[in-house]
């Protein structure tokens, strides 16, 4: 069974760029356009990672991490974030809110899959996937 990494990311061009980057890598791959819906999928699949959109329409990536972090059940889960308004002082905002890690769009194909190989292998490293 291949790994599953969910996507919670609204700009259809974006989404479907780190599918393809994923699934290249072996990854399956599950896409939610937004972040209550996210949070269900997240809830019913427990993905070995979420990559969460932090420009998101209604709830903001904040509010989907911190919901999600409040999801015993998904404590283990780590989340990379990503955002294309990276102002000082989002870093910190984005760990803040729950998240492990942290990416800026546009997305450059190689540092992103090197980044979520290095926080699935952080997570194994801690047995707890
Ligand atoms: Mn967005």
């Amino acid at each position: 069974m291949s790994t599953t990494i969910l996507v919670i990311e609204d700009n259809e061009q974006s989404a479907y760029l780190m599918r393809y980057l994923l699934e290249s890598e072996g990854f399956s791959v599950v896409v939610a356009r937004e972040g209550r819906h996210g949070g269900e999928l997240a809830a019913r699949l427990v993905p070995a990672l979420i990559v969460l959109d932090i420009q998101l329409p209604e709830m903001d990536g904040y509010a989907v991490a911190a919901a999600l972090r409040q999801n015993a059940a998904l404590s283990h889960v780590p989340i990379l974030a990503v955002t294309s308004h990276a102002m000082p002082g989002d870093r910190e905002r984005v760990l803040a809110s729950g998240c492990d890690g942290y990416i800026e769009k546009p997305i450059d194909p190689e540092p992103f899959v090197e980044q979520v190989r290095r926080q699935l292998a952080a997570r194994s490293q801690m047995g707890l996937t």
